[in-house]
């Protein structure tokens, strides 16, 4: 054993060694509120529409290295401009580790606002990059002056901002983003993973601005099991972005199900147009709880702040209740007493809201 530990501390990079790998907890039969899913599964007749199609799929070849008939329903589905190249990624994650791993050198730096999505930490780190994290403001609205100072001062290579963000829920003031655009001596990528929840986007916005990259992804529109994300962004830099991918990185099967989901794309926009209507009721429900304090959201998840303290109480209260959501009580100091629900079907948003009164009485 003490062998082995010593070649771990040989061998295995310090960066990876201080790193805690992502926790995902095993949800058991409890609801699941905790990770921005779809709560509804796929109708009856399209799981058989989808089986019969998959007889014809040959898994004795290799999958379509560009994955081009895919690419093109994805472009459509996300109205990319005729002008920007796109790429996909097994998930939106991989695409962030491309454009880290593009301009990974020692000493170079990654920069978000924080709170935020703790891929980009993760990531720059395991690439041996440093991370610059700027404080969000107490509402988390964007620091327009901490930002542009930090930008100013420490020349990151890319500025990864969630629009909305993860996990706060708020959209950042669209005339910050500008400025930050407008200064940013690398790459801007937008990470609009919740885009199916806001009208607000930066999508049609590439052909003015050479430094911005656009993500998406299916997977909170309702594909998170599939693992399919897109990238959009300039030629000249998605090009040079592109050779960092693993040829076969879309499996058949991924590529094959992403194109029949996206035939039947009136389903699922109905579907995320239910999920923004029941936040409205999850809000509005919860807003008449006492104790629970709501930050905005334009996303599929409300983050919410309880009494000082009762954070990881309320948690545990709800598990033992049946419900599974997301404590972030620890995560950050700006995260103090803050739980994330996903907005699920109205039948779980009514058993989280009984059960959320109950802790909270
Ligand atoms: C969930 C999430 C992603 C990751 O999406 P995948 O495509 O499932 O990898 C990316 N960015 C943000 C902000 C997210 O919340």
């Amino acid at each position: 054993m003490t062998l082995s530990k010593e070649k771990i501390e040989t061998w295995i990079r310090p960066e990876v060694r201080a790193l805690k790998a992502y926790h995902v907890p095993d949800p058991g039969d409890m609801i699941k509120l905790d990770a921005m899913e779809n709560p509804y599964p796929w109708p009856e007749s399209l799981v058989s529409a989808w089986l019969e199609r998959l007889r014809g799929c040959s898994f004795n070849r290799y999958p379509d290295p560009g994955a081009a008939a895919l690419k093109q329903r994805m472009r459509d589905a996300m109205s990319v401009p005729e002008t920007a190249q796109v790429m996909l990624g097994n998930g939106s994650d991989e695409l962030i580790q491309m454009i880290i791993q593009s301009v990974a050198l020692p000493g170079r730096v990654i920069m978000a606002p924080e709170p935020t999505f703790v891929m980009y930490r993760q990531i720059a780190s395991v690439a041996g990059l440093e991370f610059a994290g700027v404080p969000l403001q107490a509402d988390f609205s964007l620091d327009r002056d901490a930002m542009l100072d930090a930008i100013a001062d420490r020349q990151p290579a890319v500025i990864f901002l969630a629009y909305p963000n993860n996990p706060t829920g708020n959209l950042f003031d669209r005339g910050i983003l500008l400025e930050i655009l407008a200064c940013a001596p690398g790459l801007v990528v937008i990470d609009e993973a919740y885009a199916p929840f806001t009208d607000a986007s930066f999508m049609a916005e590439l052909p003015v601005h050479g430094n911005l990259l656009v993500l998406r992804t299916l997977s909170k529109m309702g594909f998170a099991g599939l693992r399919l994300g897109l990238l959009a962004g300039a030629p000249d830099w998605l090009e040079q972005i592109e050779k960092t991918r693993l040829p076969y990185n879309i499996s058949s099967i991924n590529q094959f199900t992403g194109e029949f989901a996206l035939e039947y794309r009136e389903v699922f926009d109905r579907q995320a147009a239910d999920i923004r209507a029941s936040r409205e009721h999850l809000v509005a429900g919860m807003k008449t709880i006492p104790g629970a304090e709501l930050f905005p959201s334009e996303a599929n998840f409300i983050l919410f702040r309880v009494p000082a303290g009762r954070g990881p109480g309320i948690f545990a209260g709800l598990k033992s209740r049946g419900v599974l959501i997301k404590n972030l009580d620890g995560s950050a100091p700006a995260l103090r007493d803050c739980l994330r629900v996903t907005v699920g079907t109205p039948e779980e948003n009514a058993a989280f809201l009984a059960a959320l009164s109950k802790e909270l009485a």
